[in-house]
């Protein structure tokens, strides 16, 4: 079958042809890839950056994001048939430890990320634990259905906490950032601000519905946002660009006893702000969001589509051939593109 390699340390990444997997364990099933989905994580993989380098263990079949159908079951497998329409959980979290038996289970002590710790999902087809199948409601476009697992990020971002009638500050519009203006959108939010500095996604933001967009380096955000809102600042703040000037300039708009929650993955090893004025005197709520919460996010990822609540045609802005995966990651690597999605069977 072909899948997508990182063979070597270094930049890069090949399609070459691998063994198809076979013999699923009693608790594992293979599943027929039909469509996945390119992520900043496969970006960070492909360009060989300083976190890639620390974690990717060459060689491995990269990508986790992905929708198929299941062909083939172990025997101790239940709740799932051959034929079943599924997207995966990409974190497997073992199920055992002290947070996967407290319902936390995207911070598993023990997790594994498929296609950065294990072989992943861009290939024909993939061999995976059960337990991390969700079952896609069959009126689920499959384009869609590849990329409920950042559209669970956003959901775990914005659902934090009631946003009923609250003005919302989101910093980044690349995909989470887009699908979290819709989901904000959703859950009430009576005004949605968004910052960005690229031109295309200046654009995407806005056709997903952001009230007003902001470029950081043409206005003074912090001054911009508190106009906006009569002076009081924003109610919410989701940071999804992992800016460190971002970061601060959300929570200096952020208004005081108000909430901020952090998706935003940042370079290097710290990011300096005022804790006293920014959180500590502001009395304001910070939440760090990682994965999605398992499997509740899924669940309202699902019905959102189902119902088109959230237009994913906004969000998907490319749907390729497996071959052109290349092109794909430039789109990606350049920030052209929204989701970039290959069409696998
Ligand atoms: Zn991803
Ligand atoms: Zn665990």
């Amino acid at each position: 079958m072909k899948a997508i390699f990182k063979e070597h340390e270094g930049e890069g990444m090949e399609m070459k042809e691998v063994p198809e997997p076979t013999n699923p364990g009693p608790d594992e099933v293979i599943v027929k890839v039909k469509r996945v989905s390119i992520c900043g994580t496969d970006v960070h993989i492909y360009n060989w950056d300083e976190w890639a380098a620390s974690r990717i263990k060459p060689p491995i079949i990269v990508g986790h994001e992905f929708a198929g159908e299941i062909v083939e079951k172990g025997e101790a497998v239940q709740g799932l048939e051959v034929g079943d329409y599924v997207a995966a959980e990409s974190h497997i979290y073992c199920g055992h430890c002290y947070q996967c038996r407290t319902g936390r289970a995207h911070v598993c002590q023990n997790l594994k990320i498929l296609g950065v710790d294990v072989d992943g999902a861009f290939a024909e087809y993939i061999k995976i634990p059960a337990r991390i199948l969700w079952r896609v409601s069959p009126e689920i476009d499959p384009n869609y259905a590849s990329v409920m697992e950042p559209f669970g990020n956003a959901i775990h971002t914005v659902t934090v906490e009631d946003l009923t009638g609250r003005t919302v500050l989101i910093t980044g519009a690349g995909p989470i950032g887009i699908m979290a203006i819709q989901v904000a959108k959703v859950e009430g939010a009576s005004l949605v601000i968004v910052s960005e500095v690229k031109d295309y996604r200046i654009e995407l933001a806005k056709r997903n519905g952001a009230d007003v967009v902001i470029n950081p380096m043409e206005k003074d955000l912090i001054k911009e946002v508190k106009k906006l809102t009569s002076g009081e600042g924003v109610d919410a703040f989701f940071e999804m660009s992992g800016n460190a000037d971002a970061f601060r300039q959300g929570l200096e708009s952020l208004t005081p006893g108000g909430m901020a929650s952090v998706l935003g993955v940042f370079h290097g090893d710290s990011v300096c702000f005022d804790i006293n004025n920014l959180l500590t005197f502001k009395g304001i709520r910070m939440y760090g969001i990682t994965g999605r919460r398992i499997f509740e996010t899924w669940r309202i990822a699902d019905q959102l589509l189902k119902s088109k609540r959230v237009d994913m045609s906004k969000v998907v802005t490319h749907v390729l051939p497996f071959e052109e995966w290349r092109k794909g990651m430039d789109l990606m690597r350049k920030g052209q593109s929204g989701k970039v999605v290959l069409e696998v069977s």
